[in-house]
């Protein structure tokens, strides 16, 4: 049953707000998830609405998920029905009904990003294109952008020579996707759009079917996911829509918060309602979010407030370096542990890249604390789970190529490159894909009409492979369900021992596949298409178990969207990481990285910690970090300095920060010139271990040490200390 009365007026307005289209516009933690969960219940409970009748989407499935589990506390099976996901998934399930009008089978797959990464150089190799002048990643960044702009293979814009050859690759990578009845990401998109534009009695069915369409995080829709919703509310149009410009965090996959402006225009009458009460945070907390966002223009200033007391200030932690860093987390974290004022779960730790978790990972397992990463790749990129989601894919569809490439010598069985060629060339020749080949040869053996065609070497791996997928596809055939296959599998190519050799690291793989053999066991009902689904569509955060015990939350500051944790640790807030070096040059790149820095610290309950290094070690040993920019947007009165640097500042005179330096400078390092004038000079020609040759740009001593400026041919401008940076006067 539900009870309005938990919800104040801004937000009731929202949930029984009259048909048509609603936007609602609020800052982070005012409750915009919560209205939206509540406004399905409304619909189905007090407007008689059949939940079949209902598409919500949400922008991760475990978002999907606890909505699931909400509706089902309020309505209980009354709930059931409602098609709740992401656009993705949304879209796959859409697409996998209207096979028939589509240009693959509805068993199709799913590539991940590997792999279309892995048909985008496979087309730039077929095209005898140079991969270092055509780098596949930025090619298929290029194929991903025009697929978000609902753009074509002919529609291509060619204005120079490289548009034409990425036109050709897009072309190619195309027809390679369909060869093995495949479709990518983004092609789920543009695949469904194109199947609702093309067949109008398609459109009219699900535009009848749903009758109220509800939106979570619009502000990173891109162009194709709104046209989508366009064509489905195109006979009802009741869109519930609700988000937040300042929190659009995915323009580098295509979102663009500008549809919120096209919301507007394209439904003039649209009902627009601001929620100004924050539930989340303190208000220290949004006021410093609010320093760090107000300086982004082309925005709605939003006030927000909390009745949740004005809190403590926000730590902001200065380490000597990236381990002291990471070292000032763990263990502030442990003290509070240890006060019993808090536990594990209440806290997360959040950073730019994906690379700064490594150190944090070193540092909590040294000191025994639990934690969980949230990333898809810690599991699903490892070895031996890709290796049997390719054997299941294959199963599921012999044309997949890549799953094929893949496994097909997994283990070992002597299927060397030149067999590989010879067996796509015949099957290509036969008008066959190379797995029908296979399972030909498997099925009849010599008397296939393409035994001949190999050499009396490479038949017999080749047909020992064609027969286990043949065998696999029968027993699924047979009716074997998906955890029966799974083991299968395992027996038939004795994967045990192939993976695990006894070593520690073997045994970890084998844990591994035994965790992904209990993932199959949950789909034993599902089965292998709704299983391979599921983990093609993962995102990062749904990589997070749901039930976080005591384990701290460590994760991308894109995967905090939506999340709110007691205590958030944002690190690496220096020049280069938070704003990313990418973004320097762009003015929207960096009012995205200052959305960044508001999403982080509008994650937090309680406090927040910033922390950053004041030098950190890079390919050439270690450098000085500026710190980031952001900071000085925070003012005094919010803040608590703490740490290596603020310490000396305040503390120190002069006179005694030499002295300091003096005496803690290694001997051999001490030449009474250095201290009080720098050993480099503008325009010195220098030279570094790995960095080679370069130019000093500026150097002067800071801090008892002196910093040198240099630009070098190789990597362009450094910030170098002199006494670590072992460079040489030419
Ligand atoms: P974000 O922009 O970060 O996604 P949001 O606007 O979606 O935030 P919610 O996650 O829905 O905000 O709500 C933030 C927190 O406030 C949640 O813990 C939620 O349960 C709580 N909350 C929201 N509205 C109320 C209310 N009326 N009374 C009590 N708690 C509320
Ligand atoms: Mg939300």
């Amino acid at each position: 049953m539900i009870n309005l009365d938990h919800l104040n007026a801004q937000q009731r307005a929202a949930v029984t707000a009259p048909l048509g289209q609603v936007l609602v516009l609020a800052g982070p933690g005012s409750g915009k998830t919560r209205v939206l969960t509540q406004r399905i219940a409304f619909l189905i409970e007090a407007m008689g609405v059949r939940p079949h009748n209902i598409l919500a989407v949400t922008f991760t499935n475990k978002a999907a998920r606890e909505m699931q589990h909400r509706l089902q506390s309020l309505l209980g099976d009354a709930a059931e029905g409602v098609w709740l996901g992401t656009f993705h998934a949304n879209c796959a399930r859409i697409l996998r009904r209207e096979a028939q009008y589509l240009s693959f089978d509805n068993n199709f797959v799913i590539m991940d990003s590997d792999d279309q990464q892995a048909l985008v150089k496979r087309a730039i190799r077929e095209l005898n294109l140079d991969e270092k002048l055509y780098r596949p990643t930025s090619i298929h960044a290029a194929i991903s952008t025009a697929k978000n702009n609902l753009i074509t293979p002919a529609d291509f814009p060619t204005q120079s020579y490289r548009d034409e050859i990425t036109k050709r690759i897009y072309e190619r990578y195309q027809s390679l996707l369909r060869d093995s009845n495949a479709v990518d990401f983004d092609d789920l998109l543009l695949e469904t759009v194109r199947l609702l534009v093309d067949n109008p009695q398609v459109r009219e069915r699900y535009a009848r079917r749903f009758e109220h369409i509800l939106v979570d995080e619009f502000q990173d829709t891109n162009l194709v996911q709104y046209e989508l919703l366009k064509l489905l509310a195109s006979i009802h149009g009741n869109l519930f829509v609700v988000g937040d410009e300042d929190q659009s965090i995915y323009r580098w996959r295509g979102a663009d918060y500008r549809n919120v402006l096209r919301f507007e225009e394209d439904y003039p009458a649209c009902q627009k309602i601001l929620l100004e009460q924050n539930y989340r945070s303190t208000q220290t907390v949004l006021d410093a979010a609010r320093a760090v966002i107000d300086r982004n223009k082309h925005r709605t200033r939003k006030h927000l407030f909390s009745e949740r007391g004005s809190g403590e200030r926000l730590v902001l932690y200065e380490a000597v370096d990236e381990h002291a860093e990471a070292a000032f987390v763990v263990d502030t974290i442990q003290q509070w542990i240890n006060s019993g004022k808090a536990r594990g779960s209440d806290f997360a730790v959040m950073y730019r890249t994906n690379a700064q978790s490594r150190l944090l990972e070193e540092a909590f397992l040294r000191a025994g604390l639990p934690y969980r990463l949230v990333g898809a790749l810690r599991f699903y990129g490892r070895r031996e789970v890709k290796d049997l989601i390719c054997f299941l894919r294959l199963v599921h569809n012999p044309d997949d190529e890549v799953s094929l490439a893949r496994v097909i010598n997994v283990p070992p069985r002597g299927v060397g490159e030149k067999t590989m060629v010879a067996l796509q060339l015949t099957a290509r020749q036969a008008n066959m894909t190379a797995g029908q080949l296979l399972i030909e040869l498997g099925e009849k053996g010599e008397q296939s009409p393409h035994w001949g065609r190999f050499s009396g070497r490479s038949i017999l791996p080749l047909t020992d492979f064609g027969s286990l997928l043949a065998g696999w596809r029968r027993a699924v055939a047979d009716g074997l369900s998906l955890p029966g296959l799974f083991d299968r599998i395992l027996l038939d190519t004795a994967y045990q021992e192939y993976i695990d050799d006894g070593s520690n690291e073997g045994k970890e793989r084998w844990d591994n596949v035994q965790e992904l053999r209990r993932l199959a066991y949950e789909f034993r009902e599902g089965g292998l298409t709704a299983f391979l689904e599921n983990l093609a569509l993962v995102s990062d955060q749904d990589t997070l178990p749901e039930e976080a015990g005591n384990a701290a939350t460590l994760l991308t500051l894109h995967a905090a969207k939506g999340l709110e944790f007691r205590f958030v640790f944002i690190i690496g807030l220096d020049e280069g990481l938070l704003p990313h070096a990418r973004s320097k040059d762009d003015p929207e790149e960096m009012a995205e990285e200052r959305r960044l820095l508001y999403v982080g610290i509008t994650r937090a309950k309680d406090r927040v910690y910033l922390v950053r290094a004041h030098q950190r070690s890079q390919y050439g040993g270690p450098e000085i970090q500026e710190p980031s920019r952001f900071l000085e947007d925070l003012p005094e009165s919010l803040i608590q300095r703490q740490g290596q640097r603020r310490q000396r500042e305040r503390w120190e005179s002069p006179e005694s920060r030499a002295l300091r330096t003096r005496l803690f400078t290694p001997s051999h390092q001490q030449t009474s010139a250095a201290l009080v004038e720098p050993r480099f000079h503008p325009t010195d020609r220098v030279r570094h271990p790995v960095w080679g040759e370069g130019i000093v740009m500026e150097s002067r001593i800071q801090d008892g040490d002196e910093t040198v400026d240099v630009f070098f041919e190789s990597v362009g401008f450094k910030r170098l200390v002199a006494s670590l940076a072992n460079l040489e006067i030419l």
